[in-house]
C-alpha cells in the first residue's frame, strides 16, 4: 500500500509529472553521485528529455524543475518565488553548484537536451541522466521515469513489479486492499468508513497526531493557494496571454454575494479552482490532487462546502477536512495502484477525470454517504470522464487545463448528489470504471496525451 500523503505532495507549477517529477529525478541522480563518491570526478551533467517531457517540457517548465533539482532543492520545501531567480542565474553564469558540493560549468540551452526521437520504452515521460568528467567521459548515466503526480521511478524500479520509488517496503498496513471491492468489504466486516480505514492504514506509516498535522497542511496549502489567486492579476507566463480570470470573478462575487443564488453555486466553484490553476500556471505553491494540472478541483470543492464561516473568511472545520483528504486519497491511490495517473499515460481522464473522481467521493463521505454511496460518487466522477483528452495548447497548463478544472469541480458536486440519490448498487462499480479509463488511456492515440500533437493544441493558433 501507498500513503494517501504520496497523493498529496506539496510542490510548484505548472506539472506534476514535468516539474515536480523531474526536479526530485536531478536532485536524486546527484545525491546518488555523492552516495556513491563519483561527485568530486563529476565535470559535466547531460540530462536528455524524452516522450512527452520532450514534446511539452518547455511549455511545462521542465528545464527549471531540472536545474532546481540539480542544485538540490526540493518541491515540497524551495521558495517559488526564488525559484526563478535562482534558475536565471544558472542561465547567466553557464554554471551550477550541484547540490552545494560541487561547482561545474553548465549551460542549460545545450546541456539540456529535448530529444524528440527517443520513444521511452517503459514510460512516455523518460529523462536520461549523463555524469562526465573532465574528458567528457561518461561517468554513470541512468534513466528515470516521471510517472504522474511527482512519483518518479529508474529504469530498473519500473523492470521490476515494486513499482516507484517510494513504497516503503517494509511498512504492513492494518486493512490492505487492492480494490474497490476489497476496500468495501473492509467497511462492511470492521463497520467502519472509507476514511476510518485509510485512517487506520496511515498509522502504519506514521503516528496519528503526525497524519493529522501533514493534512492540515496539505488544506492550508491548498486555502493559500486559493487566496494567492483570487488576489493575483495579470497575464500568465509562456506567451499564449492568458489572462487570469480568477480576481475579476471573485470580485463580482463578492460585489454581489448572494443574488441568483443558482448561477452562484457554480460561479464559488469556478472561481476557486480557476485560481489554483492559474497559480499553478504561473509556477506557484500547489499540492499534487492527484497531478498540478489537476490541483484546483479538489481545492474547490474543499472550499465550497467543508469550510465554515462566511466566503472571505472561512473557518476550519477540521473533522470534515480530514475526512474528505483522507476518503479522496483513498479513492486515489485506487487509480494510481490499478492505473495510472499520468497524463502521458492516460490522457486528461488520468488527471481531471481521477481529481473529479476523488473529489466527488470526498464530498460524498462529508455529506454522510454510506462507503457504497462514496464508491458510487467516484464512479461517477469518473464514468462522465472517460476518453477526456490531454491537448494543451503551445504545451502550456492554461488551455484547457485551468477551465477544466472549474467544469471538474461543478461535476464532481453533482456525481455527489447523484450517488446520494441512489440507494441500490449502481450498476457501474468503481473497480470497472478505473479498469475501463485504463484500457481508454492504453488505446488513445499519443496524440491525445501530453504531447501537444493533436486536438486544441494542433487546432488553436499560438499568436
Ligand atoms: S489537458 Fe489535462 S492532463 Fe493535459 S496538461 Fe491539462 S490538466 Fe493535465
Amino acid at each position: 500500500m501507498l500513503s494517501v500523503l504520496d497523493i498529496f505532495r506539496i510542490g510548484i507549477g505548472p506539472s506534476s509529472s514535468h516539474t515536480v517529477g523531474p526536479i526530485r529525478i536531478a536532485k536524486r541522480f546527484v545525491d546518488g553521485l555523492a552516495r556513491t563518491g563519483v561527485l568530486t570526478d563529476v565535470e559535466n551533467i547531460r540530462v536528455e528529455l524524452q516522450g512527452s517531457l520532450a514534446l511539452t517540457g518547455e511549455g511545462h517548465a521542465t528545464p527549471k524543475a531540472v536545474i532546481l533539482g540539480l542544485m538540490g532543492l526540493e518541491p515540497e520545501t524551495l521558495d517559488p518565488a526564488q525559484a526563478d531567480t535562482q534558475m536565471a542565474q544558472v542561465f547567466a553564469d553557464k554554471a551550477i553548484s550541484l547540490c552545494g558540493q560541487k561547482n561545474i560549468a553548465f549551460d542549460p540551452a545545450s546541456d539540456i537536451v529535448f530529444d524528440y526521437d527517443t520513444a521511452p520504452d517503459l514510460h512516455p515521460n523518460g529523462m536520461k541522466m549523463l555524469a562526465l568528467d573532465i574528458q567528457s567521459s561518461v561517468i554513470t548515466e541512468q534513466v528515470y521515469y516521471s510517472t504522474g503526480g511527482g512519483f518518479i521511478a529508474s529504469r530498473e524500479q519500473l523492470l521490476t513489479p515494486l513499482k516507484d520509488d517510494i513504497v516503503p517496503g517494509q511498512i504492513k498496513v492494518r486493512y490492505p486492499f487492492g480494490s474497490a471491492a476489497e476496500l468495501l468489504e473492509l467497511c462492511e466486516r470492521e463497520n467502519k468508513t472509507i476514511h476510518e480505514i485509510i485512517y487506520a492504514n496511515e498509522d502504519g506509516f506514521r503516528p496519528r497526531a503526525q497524519t493529522n498535522d501533514m493534512l492540515d497542511k496539505i488544506t492550508q496549502v491548498m486555502m493559500d493557494c486559493i487566496d494567492r489567486g483570487l488576489q493575483t492579476e495579470g497575464i500568465l507566463p509562456g506567451g499564449l496571454e492568458v489572462k487570469r480570470r480568477a480576481p475579476g470573478i471573485w470580485q463580482k462575487l463578492m460585489a454581489t454575494p448572494t443574488s441568483n443564488e443558482r448561477e452562484q453555486l457554480f460561479d464559488w466553484l469556478n472561481v476557486y479552482a480557476m485560481a489554483v490553476n492559474e497559480e499553478n500556471a504561473a509556477g506557484g505553491q500547489v499540492v499534487t490532487a492527484p497531478t498540478n494540472g489537476a490541483a484546483g478541483i479538489l481545492p474547490s470543492v474543499i472550499r465550497h462546502y467543508c469550510l465554515e464561516g462566511d466566503k472571505k473568511r472561512p473557518q476550519k472545520n477540521v473533522k470534515n477536512l480530514r475526512k474528505f483528504l483522507l476518503t479522496a486519497g483513498g479513492i486515489g491511490l485506487l487509480y494510481k495502484q490499478r492505473a495510472s495517473i499520468s497524463g502521458a499515460e492516460m490522457g486528461c481522464q488520468g488527471e481531471v477525470g481521477v481529481a473529479c473522481s476523488m473529489a466527488a467521493g470526498g464530498l460524498a463521505a462529508v455529506w454522510g454517504g454510506t462507503p457504497l454511496q462514496v464508491a458510487s460518487a467516484a464512479e461517477i466522477g469518473m464514468e462522465h470522464n472517460l476518453g477526456l483528452t490531454c491537448d494543451p495548447v503551445g504545451g502550456l497548463v492554461q488551455i484547457p487545463c485551468i477551465e477544466r478544472n472549474a467544469i471538474g469541480a461543478v461535476k464532481a458536486a453533482n456525481a455527489a448528489r447523484l450517488a446520494l440519490h441512489a440507494a441500490d448498487q449502481m450498476k457501474v462499480s468503481l473497480d470497472q470504471v478505473i479498469e475501463t479509463m485504463r484500457q481508454t488511456g492504453l488505446d488513445m492515440s499519443s496524440k491525445y496525451k501530453e504531447t501537444s500533437q493533436g486536438g486544441l493544441a494542433v487546432n488553436v493558433v499560438e499568436c
